[in-house]
């Protein structure tokens, strides 16, 4: 090995590089298949809205001047929408970037930093590229009557120590579509130590049923050691322009603004996500697609005798009672592209993005046909 190679941080020669879900076209390219369907990375099978289309074909025309680092206009509309002041907001190329600068802000050597297991692969990356440990919780098993595979926050709770910075929690949860009742959110945040940094990941925030909601200006209120991520990936379908953000305690957000790269969201970008909020119409036509594509997935998995993860996301995992790489294979034949879960430790797991009706029609058929 290169003496440089093991200059790197402490951690990040053990990092296993995150799997994207297989794009189309390199399906088409190796399997000579056309017409694939990709329902692997919880993508809105809407699109954008027309409105952020406009708004990036709009200014792409002035892509040779940088953007506003600040994305000032984009930050102040998110404040009003949360009804908090534009410096408690940090802006991110996709959320992930705001984890990334949360590890590379608050983790070090010496450290640590938890969170459960079955939870977003991204959370594991983050810690191990910053030398501290990571201190990873048991979720509820598979036979929890009521939240299998659920992140367990007692669980997590006990393994905060006095080295830990961050908890990295989602709600819902990527892999498994599970999610916290309020009450169980706020008692575990009333318990955890002002000094501990709580991220919770809200990428699906607005796919919850409303009931299922914590109350976000009133949790921001009560903990200051709270970190909201939100992100314009998922139902707002702007996944390739990567843009999301944080909402926090300004201290917090004054930080994360420091440690960010100057021009961190594009200009196209920001002004999709800007047009994009205003296009309620949009989120809500999204928001109902999904509702009756999961009840499509509950109901067909039901009929074949298999179990699944209840979800109030835009996927459900499913569990195909058998290593679950063959049967990804399959479908990859069968023109269907969706994620299997094994390096979330969930061998027997398939991801489906939930489509559209049509789109979802054809994976249930093509399973039904694998199996
Ligand atoms: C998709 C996803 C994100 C968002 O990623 P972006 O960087 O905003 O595209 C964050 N957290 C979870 C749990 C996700 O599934």
């Amino acid at each position: 090995m290169n003496n440089f190679l093991k200059n790197a941080v402490l951690g990040v020669q053990s990092i296993k590089p995150y799997e994207p879900g297989k794009p189309v076209e390199e399906l088409e390219r190796e399997l000579g298949i056309v017409n694939a369907v990709k329902l692997a990375s919880n993508e809105n099978p809407l699109g954008p809205s027309p409105d952020a289309i406009k708004a990036a074909q709009a200014v792409i025309g002035d892509v040779n001047y940088y953007p506003d680092g600040a994305g000032h206009k984009l930050s102040c509309a998110l404040a009003e929408k949360h009804g908090i002041d534009p410096s408690c907001i940090t802006l991110g190329n996709g959320s992930n970037d705001i984890l990334e600068l949360i590890g590379r802000a608050f983790l070090a050597p010496g450290n640590s930093a938890v969170y459960s297991e079955y939870s977003f692969a991204v959370y594991p990356l983050v810690v191990q590229a910053t030398g501290a440990e990571a201190r990873v919780a048991k979720s509820f098993p598979a036979t929890h009557s009521i939240m299998p595979y659920g992140h367990d926050l007692n669980a997590i709770y006990k393994l905060i120590s006095n080295t830990t910075r961050v908890v990295f929690i989602a709600n819902p949860n990527n892999p498994t579509g599970t999610w916290f009742e309020r009450d169980e959110l706020n008692s575990f945040l009333s318990r955890v130590s002002e000094d501990v940094l709580v991220v919770l990941d809200e990428a699906y925030f607005e796919y919850m049923p409303d009931q299922l909601k914590p109350d976000t200006s009133l949790l921001l209120k009560q903990y200051k050691n709270l970190v909201i991520t939100r992100t314009f990936s998922k139902i707002y379908g702007l996944a390739g322009l990567r843009i999301g953000y944080s909402i926090s305690h300004s201290d917090i957000a004054d930080i994360l603004n420091r440690v960010r790269q100057p021009f961190n969201t594009n200009m196209p970008a920001q002004a999709a996500a800007l047009a994009a909020i205003s296009d309620q119409g949009h989120l809500d036509h999204s928001a109902s697609l999904n509702a009756s594509g999961l009840q499509q997935y509950a109901k067909a998995f039901d009929g074949l005798g298999l179990t699944y993860i209840p979800s109030i996301a835009n996927f459900i995992a499913v569990n195909v009672n058998r290593d679950a790489m063959p049967v990804y294979d399959a479908l990859l034949r069968e023109g269907v592209i969706v994620r299997p879960v094994t390096s979330y430790k969930m061998p027997q797991f398939l991801r489906i993005t939930v489509g559209n009706q049509q789109q979802n029609d054809r994976v249930l058929t093509a399973l039904k046909k694998v199996l």
